[in-house]
């Protein structure tokens, strides 16, 4: 059979990997930690560092397709991998998801409407777009930010030189405020015939910047719902995509604001394993492989919640619970902040 090349050796590449061997796939993960999530269930470990060329060019050759489990690939790394096998999602969902400028100038162009936003370079740049945007708002860095880190709230523009300081120099964008009823997102899969197949958009909260539970259905209107899925299938066809994205939104009573895309599977979309018949692992490696999407209608209605730190520490509790799916990712160290698994919660869709 096929194997397929995961970059990436986290929790993310570990669930792909799982659904890459139901399928009848092998895997092999490129990861320059040592003893990580996906190592323990991938068919091979290449364990080597993103700037290794040789080791790069071994791990394209010994798998028939690439993809990956995080959008910060170094672009030379990419012209690598590129130029031996594909690798899917495409270079365009990298070059425009790696930096929240160019994603949302990106989505701005496609008529979508991100928070109000201004690229900051200078202190200068601050000054004026928070006389622009106003407060409160948010700075954040450009690129590598995740589960809140790199950001930085300004309530009052006399803060802007401390929130310019915590960037260390890094290129940032202020973001304003988006005073939001519900947070959602919708996991979207297309295939390289161009089907798409959208998951049903899912409720978030986040704590301390990192995502704390899922609910589904959404408790937002049947025909918001509907825009949800509509307004990611058009981001997915602007990329001519192939794999899934996570798309993540604010609901306002003037509409759907897009906070963010990242194109791989998402945490938020975690739900889906014990929700559905195909879940968005499986849906990522059929799109990425050239399968047809499978079927991703929920059957339950679903609470996911993330297991950070030592949450996992309940985990014979949570393993008793009815209606109750544990997940663990075979971590070590339950450091603070540090997502350890998670559970779904199922009940029979209402
Ligand atoms: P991740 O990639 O892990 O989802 P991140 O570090 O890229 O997180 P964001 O998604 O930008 O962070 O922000 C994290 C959370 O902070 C959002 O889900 C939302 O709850 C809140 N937030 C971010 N930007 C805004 C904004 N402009 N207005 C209101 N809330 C915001
Ligand atoms: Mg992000
Ligand atoms: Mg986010």
């Amino acid at each position: 059979g096929a194997t397929i090349g995961i970059l990436g050796g986290g929790q993310l590449g570990r669930m792909l990997s799982v659904a890459a061997a139901r399928l009848g796939f092998k895997t092999c993960v490129y990861e320059p930690g040592g003893d990580c999530p996906a190592s323990h269930v991938a068919n091979f470990h290449l364990q080597a560092a993103y700037d290794d060329a040789d080791a790069l060019r071994r791990f394209a050759q010994s798998v028939d397709v690439i993809t990956y489990e995080f959008e910060n690939i170094p672009t030379d790394a990419l012209d690598i991998l590129e130029a031996i096998r594909p690798v899917r999602p495409g270079r365009e969902a990298l070059r425009i998801s790696q930096d929240r400028m160019t994603e949302k100038d990106f989505l701005s162009g496609l008529g979508l409407t991100p928070a109000p936003y201004a690229q900051i370079d200078t202190l200068d740049d601050l000054t004026a777009a928070l006389a622009q945007i106003g407060t409160p708002a948010i700075l954040k860095t450009r690129r590598f930010g995740y589960d809140g880190k790199g950001q930085a709230r300004i309530t009052d523009p006399a803060q802007a030189e401390e929130a310019f300081a915590a960037m260390a120099g890094a290129p940032a964008v202020l973001e304003g405020f988006v005073t939001f009823t519900h947070e959602v997102s919708v996991i979207a899969a297309r295939g390289p015939d161009g089907q798409i197949a959208c998951f049903d958009p899912g409720e978030n909260v986040h704590k301390d910047g990192i995502l704390h539970t899922t609910t589904i259905p959404a408790r937002i209107p049947r025909s918001r719902q509907t825009d949800a899925v509509l307004l990611a299938g058009r981001i997915l066809n602007a990329l001519d995509y192939v794999g899934v994205m996570g798309v993540e939104l604010f609901v306002t009573p003037q509409g759907l604001i897009v906070n963010e895309i990242a194109p791989r599977v998402h945490n938020s979309g975690h739900w889906t394993q014990n929700a559905c018949p195909v879940d968005q692992f499986e849906q990522h490696i059929r799109a990425v492989a050239g399968w047809p999407l499978g079927d991703g209608q929920r059957h339950s209605d679903v609470v996911m919640e993330n297991l950070i730190g030592t949450d996992a520490d309940t985990w014979e509790a949570l393993a008793k619970e009815p209606g109750t799916a544990i997940h663990l990712y075979g971590k070590a160290d339950a450091k603070p902040g540090r997502k350890m698994g998670h559970v779904n919660r199922i009940t029979p869709r209402a």
